[in-house]
């Protein structure tokens, strides 16, 4: 078991302001809490939307389905990742979990062990991950007439609907799903069409089918980011802060390095903050370092006489496995052991935003929460 010395603070508010700000659309939403909600918490996030009159919800695995129903939410709870085992069906048949069912293998194994169960079809219309071929359809549609199965959903997944210069293949996901969906509409004139990711719902809602399926702009990412309708993302509040205590404070003379590998080297007298997270809590070993003015990676302080201010103070050497060491010699205020250093979020005025620790490390701000929001709450 680990036990880490830093902490996640979910924002209930803003996950509510992401979610009521996604309604505008005015189209029905699942929430996509896989992966433990992006981090923020199954059970937390299931609650919220349920509370929030949610009927459907989607997870990654049977397991993760079973966990939200066992928590007392009694919509529909489509397991995205399908059924990988007989004994994710005799789960899903348990807990009346609605599996996505994507190849012909998976449609007989489903067809052998659920019984008058209702399955999520998915469809593959340019992600080339997981669905049957736009061509495959009628056939399915077929084979499940002699089955008990009801195919309740028809899913495709967007595999760039996050760049603006992809649109006509955006669009051409979506035609492919109408065309793959009529066979299956013969079977079910109520199949539920779902297309729309976050991107989709924030730009082409039109392109969404009947069911939205929105995951990192519920929590405050905005899949736009740096691209040219970031603009249509603005308004998403991230809602996961992740703080760690502050283990020393100590001076160090110019000339002196810091850390493993001695990577860095002072070249002034400088005070230095060492922080108690590192790679095993999920922050990166090796993310930009520079100085601040470069855009190198940072953390912040509250200023304790008002709160909503601060300042921020850059990484320096290497990230170690549970410590990370700060440059805390602009510090307006002083700091000393026990106090905490933000990671992510932190006073209104200095806030890190998850977009800039995926710049700092080099990816999306999706996994810069997936790593974080998994220490402790
Ligand atoms: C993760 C996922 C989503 C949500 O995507 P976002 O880009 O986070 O909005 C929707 N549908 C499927 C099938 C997914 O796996």
């Amino acid at each position: 078991m680990d036990t880490p010395l830093c902490r996640v603070e979910i924002d209930q508010s803003a996950l509510l302001h992401n979610f009521r700000f996604l309604q505008k659309t005015g189209l029905p939403l699942m929430p996509v809490i896989k992966a433990d909600a992006y981090g923020h918490g199954l059970q937390l996030c299931a609650s919220l939307y349920a509370a929030e009159g949610v009927t459907h919800l989607a997870v990654g695995s049977v397991e993760e389905a079973c966990l939200v129903r066992k928590n007392g939410f009694n919509g529909h709870i489509i397991a995205l990742l399908g059924l990988t085992s007989r004994e994710d069906a005799q789960l899903a048949t348990a807990f009346n979990i609605t599996p996505v069912v994507h190849s012909f293998q998976n449609l007989r194994l489903a067809a052998q062990t659920l019984k008058n169960h209702p399955i999520a079809l998915k469809v593959d219309t340019g992600m080339a991950r997981l669905g049957f071929g736009v061509q495959d359809t009628p056939e399915v549609a077929r084979f499940l007439s002699t089955t008990s199965l009801t195919p309740d959903f028809l899913l495709s997944h967007l595999a760039e609907a996050d760049s603006p210069e992809a649109e006509d293949f955006t669009h051409n996901q979506h035609a492919l799903l109408l065309q793959s969906a009529a066979p299956l509409q013969a079977l079910n004139p109520s199949i539920t069409l779902s297309l729309g990711n976050s991107a989709c719902l924030l730009a082409y809602p039109q392109l969404a089918g009947n069911l939205g399926r929105p995951g990192i702009a519920l929590y405050g990412g905005n899949p736009f980011f740096n691209t040219s309708l970031a603009i249509a993302g603005e308004n998403l509040k991230p809602a996961m802060a992740v703080k760690a205590p502050v283990l020393s404070v100590h001076p160090l003379d110019a000339g002196k390095t810091i850390g493993y590998g001695r990577t860095f080297t002072t070249d002034k007298p400088t005070t230095v903050a060492i922080i108690g997270i590192g790679y095993a809590d999920g922050y990166r070993r090796n993310p930009k370092t520079a100085p601040l003015l470069q855009g190198g990676a940072c953390m912040a302080f509250t200023d304790p006489q008002s709160p909503d201010f601060g300042f921020r103070a850059p990484v320096i050497g290497r990230v170690s496995m549970q410590m990370t060491c700060l440059d805390i010699t602009n510090a307006p205020f002083p700091l000393q052991e026990g106090d905490w250093a933000w990671i992510m979020g932190g006073p209104h005025a200095v806030a890190i935003h998850p977009h800039e620790l995926a710049t700092w490390w080099n990816t999306i701000s999706y996994e810069v929460m997936c790593q974080l929001g998994k220490n402790r709450r």
